[in-house]
């Protein structure tokens, strides 16, 4: 018997495919993508700019990569083993590199020739922020708010177009107050709410959990719900499969302020937050609600993507 949800994703991939707005790379969840997608990317960064420039953040930019040791310091490897990625390199002698290109001819895994670098994947873009914090000393009392950009990988291989192994997230992160993350919290739910409704989205927001790997993990999602320290602002991509998490609003607790020793104000544990964009999921959404012309989408729409 066929899965309907797998029907309707292959379907919607390959029509992306075929109205060449996803590129096929020929691995599951790694696409290119074309300058009409890309458009609809800018018009949102923008959109999400013109929302989050009023409150003045520090704008950090990184590339896709952050040091093997703030992923291990992160506690990523404790919670999400299983989407961690890492950069291995070759590093050999002659003997080895013979080696490697004997395995390769002979079609045979040559992964043995390679060694795991200091470079990790980002995995969210908040990531590369609060080493950074950290490094700064203890938070002044307005503490810190940063506006992140970045390419993240998890592996998780699918055939559903917005489960990708390589995207784009979008990030506003809170360092501070718990009373500052709740407030952070709060006003972003209500902008994203508002915004993606203006992208003529349907939406909900919902108590959500993270993918925490393993039996244990099972138990930190149900916690995690039960302390409602994480949110998704969900719009159906694919009738016939759940719907998509576009926007995620996240409280870690002092999770990461204890990970990179951040001190708030009056030396207690600064507490962290941030709500993350997946700007190709909401692409995605659009073109899925909207059709795969941006020229036809209502002009309501294409105003606030600047299209
Ligand atoms: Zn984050």
């Amino acid at each position: 018997m066929t899965d309907p949800a797998a029907e309707a994703y292959r379907r919607f991939r390959d029509e992306l495919l075929q109205h060449g707005l996803l590129i096929s790379m020929g691995v599951d969840g790694l696409f290119g993508r074309s300058g009409t997608f890309e458009r609809v990317v800018d018009g949102l960064n923008a959109a999400i700019a013109a929302v989050g420039d009023v409150d003045r953040p520090e704008v950090m930019r990184f590339p896709p990569g952050i040091g093997r040791l703030q992923l291990e310091k992160s506690g990523y490897l404790r919670n999400f083993p299983h989407l961690a990625g890492t950069v291995a390199s070759f590093s050999g002698s002659d003997d080895d590199h013979r080696t490697l290109l004997d395995s390769l001819s002979k079609g045979a895994d040559w992964s043995a020739t390679q060694r795991q670098t200091g470079v990790a994947l980002t995995p969210a873009a908040c990531y590369g922020v609060y080493p950074v914090i950290a490094s700064r000393g203890r938070l002044r009392e307005e503490g810190a708010l940063v506006d992140v950009y970045t390419w993240c990988f998890r592996h998780e291989p699918s055939i559903d177009p917005a489960r990708m192994q390589m995207f784009r997230q979008r990030e506003h992160v809170r360092i501070g107050s718990e009373d500052q993350i709740a407030s952070f919290r709060e006003t972003w739910m209500e902008r994203a709410r508002s915004l993606v409704d203006s992208l003529g989205l349907p939406l909900t927001i919902e108590v959500a959990s993270d993918p925490f790997f393993g039996r244990a993990g099972r138990l930190l999602a149900n916690s995690q719900r039960e302390r409602s320290l994480k949110f998704e602002l969900l719009v159906p991509i694919v009738p016939e499969a759940p719907r998509t998490a576009c926007v995620s609003f996240n409280d870690h607790r002092d999770l990461f302020g204890r990970a990179w020793a951040i001190e708030a104000r009056g030396g207690d544990t600064a507490h962290t937050a941030c709500v993350g964009f997946g700007v190709e999921r909401l692409t995605l959404a659009l073109f899925r609600h909207h059709g795969y012309v941006p020229g036809d989408w209502p002009v309501s729409v294409r105003n606030v993507l600047g299209l």
